[in-house]
């Protein structure tokens, strides 16, 4: 019998600590809304030059996307290598992989910094081309192509023939694929809270827990930060709400599409279901490690872009805060749960019986072209941000933390040194490319 709440993501639970609610007025030099991985790693970077940071969390650390998701850490963007040469020319897609491994070797001085127990393990992202589906041979030709660039460009990748597709896929379904071997994965659970534990010692952080942001509003040059039990003045604003982020800045809509995706667990398993990270058409899963040795099965995919149950709006017809955006945005729906439950049959034909014990949504954002946007967001109220990671958070959020910090605190940081052109060129807030056409939703 499983008694757990349906939608309690598995990485949540376990206890989490609760951070003191904001009770008071307080004047910092910067406001971050929001403890997600990105809010949290931004604090890290800003503490770091000595500003003084007040963290503003609407509940417990955990409860947005970074609780929610499949814990892999991908260096690779969510595009194919070969595309992103013809869309950007050779020179800058190689430097933006080489920004997802800067991203990756942040992460590790992290862990190692605040000693984060979360089970982190480097086993490779493998891609995986199946028979069912009508784009296989195109998939299987990207690969071979993306493989010969990548391993020219210096990346650590292996080309999977059918035989090897099927051994590390555990299904004939699989006729080849594409693994970035250096790719790891996580505890997400254990890794936030353990990242919450560590940013927030810093004699400069101070984050709060069960403090909503209602309002931000100018004040001089500076800005206002409202809830409903205090106000925080500070020179910056810094917005780390991800999908939630045009709730207070509505022009950055277009260009952020909220996007909810649907993940299952499974019970802890007799055998080993499989070793790292993995995504085909429809469907992406990894094990979890148990205390006990024994391991689980992270399962999700099943979303359509096409089908509006997928998309959200952020508004209603008068301009309010659409109200299914939260409340169903962060759920699991049935019949989505459904499609979850036909695809885990059909990849792992041996697991249709087993129990599933943890069923949950999440909100992400997605860009049209697939990268995120970072800097600033509304220059009249000093709010910069970073947000439209487009599934890949892991890839991007310590590369964009360390580059904001750095043009926050009038500092050129490492990053910016470095990579300081692909924010400029291909990263930057409101560019076209990362707008949608219109589109389709069940909250119209
Ligand atoms: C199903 C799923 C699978 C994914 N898989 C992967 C993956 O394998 N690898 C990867 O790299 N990325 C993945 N992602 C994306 C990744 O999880 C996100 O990009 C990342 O977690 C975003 O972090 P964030 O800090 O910007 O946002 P969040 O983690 O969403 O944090 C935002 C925080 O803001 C708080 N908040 C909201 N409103 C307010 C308010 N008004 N005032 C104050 N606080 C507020 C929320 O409670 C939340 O804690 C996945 C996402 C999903 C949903």
């Amino acid at each position: 019998m499983d008694e757990r709440p349906y939608g309690l993501p598995f990485w949540i639970d376990r206890d989490r600590p609760d951070y003191p609610p904001l009770d008071r007025d307080v004047a910092t030099d910067v406001a971050i809304v929001g403890a997600g991985i990105a809010g949290l790693k931004l604090a890290r970077c800003l503490a770091r030059y000595g500003l003084k940071v007040t963290i503003l969390e609407a509940g417990k650390v955990g409860d947005g996307a970074s609780g929610r998701n499949q814990g892999s850490i991908n260096h690779g963007p969510g595009m194919d290598y070969s595309d992103a040469i013809a869309r950007y020319a050779r020179p800058t897609a190689q430097s933006l992989w080489q920004l997802g491994l800067e991203n990756h070797r942040l992460i590790q001085e992290q862990i190692e910094e605040y000693a984060i127990d979360c089970d982190y393990q480097i086993d490779g992202y493998y891609s995986l081309a199946r028979s069912d589906s009508p784009d296989a041979e195109a998939a299987l030709a990207h690969y071979a192509q993306d493989y010969a660039l990548l391993k020219e460009d210096g990346f650590a990748v292996s080309l999977l023939d059918a035989a090897r597709a099927v051994e590390v896929g555990r299904s004939s379904l699989f006729l080849g694929g594409l693994c970035y071997l250096t790719d790891a994965q996580f505890h997400s659970g254990k890794y936030i809270l353990g990242l919450a534990r560590g940013v927030s010692s810093h004699q400069h952080v101070q984050l709060y827990g069960q403090s909503r942001v209602q309002q931000i509003v100018a004040q001089g040059n500076s800005a206002q930060v409202i809830t409903a039990q205090g106000r925080v003045s500070a020179r910056y604003v810094l917005l780390m709400l991800n999908a939630l982020a045009p709730q207070f800045v509505p022009q950055l809509e277009p260009g952020l599409r909220a996007e909810r995706g649907q993940v299952l667990v499974t019970e802890p398993l007799a055998e080993r279901p499989c070793r790292g990270s993995f995504g085909t058409a429809m469907a992406w899963w990894r094990e979890i490690i148990e205390p006990d040795g024994r391991y689980r099965l992270l399962f999700g995919g099943g979303r359509r872009r096409e089908e509006p149950d997928s998309l959200f709006r952020q508004f209603d017809r008068d301009g309010r805060p659409h109200p299914k955006l939260e409340r169903e945005g962060f759920s699991p729906s049935p019949a989505h749960q459904q499609r979850l439950d036909r695809e885990l049959r059909t990849i792992f034909p041996a697991l249709a019986g087993v129990r599933i014990t943890h069923r949950w949504g999440g909100l992400q954002s997605f860009t049209a072209d697939a990268l995120p946007m970072i800097g600033e967001f509304d220059p009249d109220r000093s709010i910069h941000g970073m947000a439209g990671f487009s599934g890949r958070g892991n890839c991007f959020s310590d590369v964009g933390a360390a580059y904001l910090a750095g043009r926050v605190a009038g500092v050129v940081s490492e990053v910016e040194r470095t990579f300081g052109h692909l924010f400029t060129q291909l990263l930057t807030v409101g560019r076209p490319s990362a707008t949608w056409a219109a589109w389709e939703t069940s909250n119209e």
